[in-house]
C-alpha cells in the first residue's frame, strides 16, 4: 500500500500555481487526489464539473499518471478519509497562508487524526485564483497564468 495524499482547494480556477503543487506532490506520493471542494464563504465562479475536465486534460497532457480529480461537499478530512488518503496536502504562498492553514490543519489532526503537508510555492507564490479571475473579467489575457485546458475553458465561457 503506498501512500495517497489529498490536496484540497476551490481551484475557481486551477491555476499553474495550484498545477506546480500537485506535480511536487505526484512526485512524493503514490498517489494524489485533487479535490475540488466547496467552500461556502466563496461564491462559486465556475461550473466545478466543467473543471474537473479541464484539470483531467491538464493532467493528461503533463503525463501525471498518479493523480485524479473528485468533487465534494462537506469536510475534507471526511472525503480524504473516504478516498482512503493519509495525509492532506496545501501549499503556501506566504506568513498569511501559513496563519490560515495551521488552524485549519490544527483542526483536521484534531478531528480526523490526518497530518498536512505544505508545499511551497517558490516563485509562483504571487499567483491567486482572484488574480487571474480579475484579469478575466476585464478582458485581459490569462494564458500566462492557468495551464491551456483552464485557460481554452475560460476563455470558451466569455
Ligand atoms: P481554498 O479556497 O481552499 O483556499 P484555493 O484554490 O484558493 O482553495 O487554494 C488551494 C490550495 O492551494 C491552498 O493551500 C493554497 O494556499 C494553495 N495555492 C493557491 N495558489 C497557489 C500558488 N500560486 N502556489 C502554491 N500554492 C497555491
Amino acid at each position: 500500500m503506498g501512500m495517497v495524499g489529498f490536496y484540497a482547494g476551490s481551484f475557481d480556477p486551477f491555476t499553474n500555481g495550484h498545477l506546480q503543487i500537485v506535480k511536487k506532490a505526484a512526485k512524493c506520493f503514490d498517489k494524489v487526489i485533487v479535490g475540488i471542494g466547496h467552500n461556502p464563504e466563496k461564491k462559486e465562479r465556475i461550473d466545478r464539473t466543467k473543471m474537473k475536465i479541464a484539470i483531467e486534460n491538464v493532467l493528461k497532457y503533463e503525463n501525471l499518471k498518479n493523480v485524479e480529480v473528485v468533487i465534494y461537499q462537506g469536510l475534507t478530512v471526511d472525503k480524504a478519509k473516504e478516498c482512503s488518503a493519509d495525509i492532506l496536502i496545501r501549499g503556501l504562498r506566504n506568513g498569511t497562508d501559513y496563519e490560515y492553514e495551521e488552524n485549519i490543519s490544527e483542526v483536521n489532526e484534531e478531528i480526523a487524526n490526518m497530518d498536512t503537508c505544505y508545499f511551497r510555492a517558490g516563485d509562483l507564490g504571487y499567483l491567486s485564483s482572484s488574480i487571474v479571475m480579475e484579469l478575466y473579467n476585464n478582458n485581459a489575457k490569462i494564458d500566462k497564468y492557468v495551464p491551456k485546458a483552464v485557460a481554452e475553458l475560460l476563455n470558451s465561457l466569455r
